[in-house]
């Protein structure tokens, strides 16, 4: 049996694998099939991962993150987890494949997905002018013209932020009025750089090597126009990937995994979570890294404190039942 496994393979899977795996808890990391790597293999240019001045591509950082997890002994297996038991003292994951793992300790981290509009272009286009994230790619899109896609906060903060950036932005909404709180929509009225396209939905979204427009679908009498386009950012909702741990352990309002204060000690003892999956607000690499370090060091507390063997601390010595508690 194992000490640890890890589901994911984003930061958060990474990061908690290089810890584990320094602190000599032979980390099993199951990292999917087609997803491993996570939410980062699928973007371009990354400009604010610290310790990398120049900037760099996300399949890049992730394969080094991968390298330094392998460095220190964590192993990495490409499948996908289909089901977990989590009650009791031995945690089960059984794989896609039919293989059975089982340890001790659980840290999950699956991540989360934006939400999509689901149209031919979107895909194809993703990274190229197509975006989930204003933090992490308005940057690119200075003095450019500039859609948002949604109605909620989100779209209202990723649009007012967007401004300071774009000449222009549109915010493209189904309705005729938003789902946004008062105080966001005020913000965002107030603007002059944002217009509102009401009752419109993308239908397709133009362009070969980058993002040329969109074609909208009038909600009201389904008449079709162009709007010609640099960017595009689909701020539609965010689905944490909890569904493995559905009814098993506790999830927050926000349909987030429920964790213990600031630590990842979910609801279930010996079950631990790490990165966007328990994150409704900050997504980001560099906070799912974090929060990949607080639950392998959380890990490596629980394992002390079983008494179990092989559980040393981070610097290589035994640690000596420390209180549950007492965390990073
Ligand atoms: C297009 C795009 C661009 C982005 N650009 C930036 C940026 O420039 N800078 C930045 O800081 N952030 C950026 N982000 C956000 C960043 O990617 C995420 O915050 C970060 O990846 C979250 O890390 P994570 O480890 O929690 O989850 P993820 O990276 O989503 O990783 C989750 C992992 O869980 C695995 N998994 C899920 N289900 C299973 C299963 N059943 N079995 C096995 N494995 C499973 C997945 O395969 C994946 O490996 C971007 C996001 C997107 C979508």
């Amino acid at each position: 049996m194992r000490h640890v496994i890890i589901i994911g393979s984003g930061p958060a899977g990474y990061t908690a694998a290089i810890y584990a795996a320094r602190a000599n808890l032979e980390p099993l990391v199951l990292a999917s099939s087609v997803e491993a790597g996570g939410e980062l293999m699928n973007t371009t240019e990354v400009e604010n991962f610290p310790g990398f001045p120049e900037g760099i591509q996300g399949p890049e950082l992730m394969a080094k993150m991968q390298a330094q997890a392998e460095r220190f002994g964590a192993e990495v297996v490409y499948d996908d987890v289909v089901s977990v038991e989590l009650d009791g003292p031995v945690k089960k994951v059984t794989m896609g494949s039919g293989a059975v793992h089982e340890a001790s300790s659980l840290i999950y981290a699956t991540g989360s997905a934006p939400r999509k509009i689901g149209i031919e272009g979107e895909q194809r286009l993703s990274g190229r002018g197509v975006s989930y994230c204003a933090t992490c790619d308005g940057f690119f899109f200075r003095e450019k013209t500039i859609a948002v896609v949604g109605g909620g906060d989100s779209a209202m903060e990723e649009a007012t932020f967007l401004t300071k950036f774009a000449s222009k932005v549109y915010v493209i909404h189904r309705r005729d009025e938003l789902r946004a709180s008062k105080i966001m929509q005020e913000r965002a009225f107030k603007n002059d750089k944002i217009e509102f396209v009401w009752n419109s939905a993308v239908a397709d979204i133009l362009g070969d090597e980058a993002v040329t427009g969109v074609v909208l679908e009038n909600t009201v009498d389904g008449s079709r126009s162009e709007l010609a386009l640099d960017g595009i950012f689909v701020a539609i909702g965010n689905d944490p990937r909890t569904h493995l741990v559905h009814g098993q352990l506790d999830l927050t309002d926000e349909g987030t995994i429920w964790v213990d204060g600031r630590s990842s000690r979910t609801s279930v003892p010996g079950v631990f979570a790490a990165g966007d999956v328990l994150d409704p607000t900050y997504r980001q690499a560099v906070t799912a890294a974090g929060s990949g370090t607080i639950a392998a060091l959380d890990v490596e507390h629980y394992l002390a404190a079983l008494g179990e063997a092989g559980a040393p601390d981070a610097t290589g010595d035994q640690i000596e039942g420390l209180p549950e508690a007492d965390a990073a």
